[in-house]
Parts: C-alpha cells; structure tokens; sequence
C-alpha cells in the first residue's frame, strides 16, 4: 500500500521524533530533523549531514518538506517589502517585511507581517482578502518559513534580524486555531527562530469563543481584535462576523474581560478609520466606552484604499480631533500609518491578483 509522502514542515519536534521513530530510528534523529528543517531551513535532505546517509536515502520516499516558495517581491519607497509565495497547492500568500528606520537611516525595528490562510471566511467588507472567500489553510510550517525567509531577508536587506511578527495578513488567524498556534511555538523554539513572546502578535477579528480559548491555553504572546466600529449595528454593517451573537460586541466583551484577567496581559483594539462612516466624535466616544472595557489600547490605522470597495481614509484633521476625544478619556492611543502605498500593501491586494 502506498501513501503520499508526509510534510515534515506541518510537524512539531515531538511529532518529527514520532516520525523518527516509525521508522525504525531513534527519537533524536527526529530532533536533528528538527534543526536542520526549522534552524537552518534546510529542505534538501541530502545536505542533511549528520543524519546517517541510509536514512537521508529512505526519506524522500518517506516524507517532503512543504516550505513556501518566492514568486514575485515588490518594494515600495517607504522601503516596505511585499512577498509573495507561492504554496505546494499552487495557491499563494503574501507576507510583508515592514522596517521602521531611525533618525540616522538604520532599521530599528523590523515587523514581518504574516498569512494564516488563503483567503478568509470572514467577509469583511473593507478588505481585498475577504472578497475572495475561503480558499485553505496554512500549515504551522507555512506560516513559520514566512517568518523564517523574511527573517533572512531583513538581515541582507536592512542589516538586521526581524524584530516583530503579526499576524495580520490573510486569513483570520484563529479559524486556523492549531497551526497558528504551533507556529508561535515554532518561532519561539530555541532551536527555530528563539523570538520572545512579546515581539508576537495574533490579530482576530473576534471570535469570542477562541479568545477565551487562547487564554485557557496559556498562549504567550500579545492579542489584537480587529474593531474597526464602535457599535453594533456599524460593525455588522461592515463585519458579518459581529451579526451572530456568539460573536457580536456583547460576547467580545465577555471573551476579552476573561482574557485579560486569565492572561493579566492588555488586548489591542484595531481600529481602520473609514472617512465618514466611523471617525465622528460620537464614534470616538464609543470607542472609549469600547476601550473601558478591560485593560487595552487602542491603534488607529489609517486605511490604505481597496480600489471598488467604496471606503476612503479618513483627513489628518479628523483623525486628529479624534484623538483627542480618546485622550480626554484617557484612552492609550497609537497611530499606525499605512506603509507600502505604493506596492498594493492592503492586506491580500497581491494575492488576490494573482490567485484570481
Ligand atoms: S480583515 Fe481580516 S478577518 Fe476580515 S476579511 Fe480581511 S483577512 Fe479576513
């Protein structure tokens, strides 16, 4: 009976020993695989040198290593890099080296912004990936060789290593709940990539139930919610997500009050400024209450135009009499300015020209 060859880069390490193991190795040659597959990306398991040659033989009938492949890169002004990959499914996602220069032109900090999956169910009305649907998801191994590759990219392009990963690209991260979260063990390994917990950031559009769940589970690092509208009727308007009621507003709140007394860490709300739709001081003052809600801060994005979806970015004046508002209320507040302009760096504007 034959079956097809496992990807070794959908793994953990106790998986690879497993692996290992069931056929007829120790469990430490697992561990090797371990390395050479996520410390030092390796995917040719001939170079694979300190695994003995009758097993670097036997492996490619037994196992492949699903990594992502470049296809296309684009670089904005700004410096921002977009990538595309290119998956074993002949799909593709993109991902965003994001870097941050200094007053004397270095990069100080360097965000790889990552995908989760093809396309998403979530539908927002706003965003270029959501017009596509649900397509897959990613492995725990596609979504850590983003990080990895743009990781080794930012050291040739920027001189230095990525200092920050979000998981805002395509696709809701926690409707891929278990790759997700291996990926985040994975680029926490010490033998992988050894990032900090805090440098890591899971963005959901609110799935209620898998934010009490991240808590439960001890998930380390920082979480997002995508808010994007101060109330209820608003953000069904533009987030079907919010019309169910175990992901509306009210069940958010409840998930997000368990997760930051469970966790004892703040949750950031995201919030895209649409020109006239949720900008107004009235929307402001919402979004205050919103930020009462539990320990938080709140980033405003200024929204990077999706051509056909009919939303605009709000004026500076606007933003800025908005902030003031949330200041007054003591609301922690940042600015996050669109990067990438000029490359189609809209979350999914790439891919969705691509997979058609
Ligand atoms: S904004 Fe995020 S959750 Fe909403 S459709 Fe786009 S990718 Fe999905």
């Amino acid at each position: 009976m034959s079956s097809s060859p496992q990807d070794l880069a959908a793994l953990s390490r106790a998986d690879l020993e497993a692996f290992a193991q069931s056929h007829g190795e120790p469990a430490f040659r697992g561990r090797q695989l371990f390395r050479w597959i996520f410390g030092r990306l390796e995917s040719d398991f001939e170079r694979m040198t300190d695994l003995p040659a009758a097993f670097r033989e036997r492996l490619p009938g037994l196992a492949r290593i699903g990594v992502p492949r470049e296809t296309q890169r684009q670089t904005a002004s700004d410096g921002t890099v977009k990538f595309l990959f290119g998956l074993g499914s002949g799909r593709h996602v993109e991902s965003v080296l994001i870097p941050d220069f200094d007053a004397t032109g270095a990069a100080g900090r360097v965000t790889v912004c990552v995908s989760s999956q093809v396309g998403c169910a979530m539908g927002c009305t706003f965003c270029a990936t959501g017009q596509m649907g649900f397509r897959q998801n990613l492995t725990a191994g596609e979504i850590y060789f983003q990080v990895a590759f743009l990781n080794r990219e930012s050291s040739t392009l920027f001189g230095r290593p990525v200092t920050n990963v979000v998981y805002m690209g395509m696709g809701e991260p926690l409707q891929n709940y278990d790759a997700v979260l291996q990926s985040v063990q994975l680029l926490m390994h010490e033998e992988a990539l050894g990032m900090a917990a805090r440098r890591i950031t899971v963005s959901t559009v609110g799935l209620a139930a898998r934010i009490r769940r991240l808590a439960d589970d001890g998930f380390a690092g920082n979480l997002a919610v995508s808010l994007h509208a101060p109330d209820q009727g608003k953000r069904s308007s533009i987030m079907p997500v919010n019309r169910g009621t175990r992901t509306d507003l009210d069940a958010l709140r409840d998930a997000i009050r368990h997760y930051t007394r469970t966790t004892g860490r703040i949750v950031t709300y995201e919030y895209c400024m649409f020109k006239g739709f949720n900008d107004s001081d009235e929307d402001a003052l919402r979004l205050a209450g919103v930020a009462g809600w539990a320990p938080s801060k709140v980033n405003l994005i200024m929204y990077n135009p999706v051509p056909g979806l009919g939303f605009e970015r709000s004026d500076e004046q606007r933003l800025n009499a908005f902030i003031g508002v949330l200041v007054d209320r003591e609301v922690r507040v940042t600015v996050r300015r669109s990067r990438g302009q000029d490359i189609d760096a809209a979350c999914g504007q790439l891919a969705t020209r691509e997979s058609g």
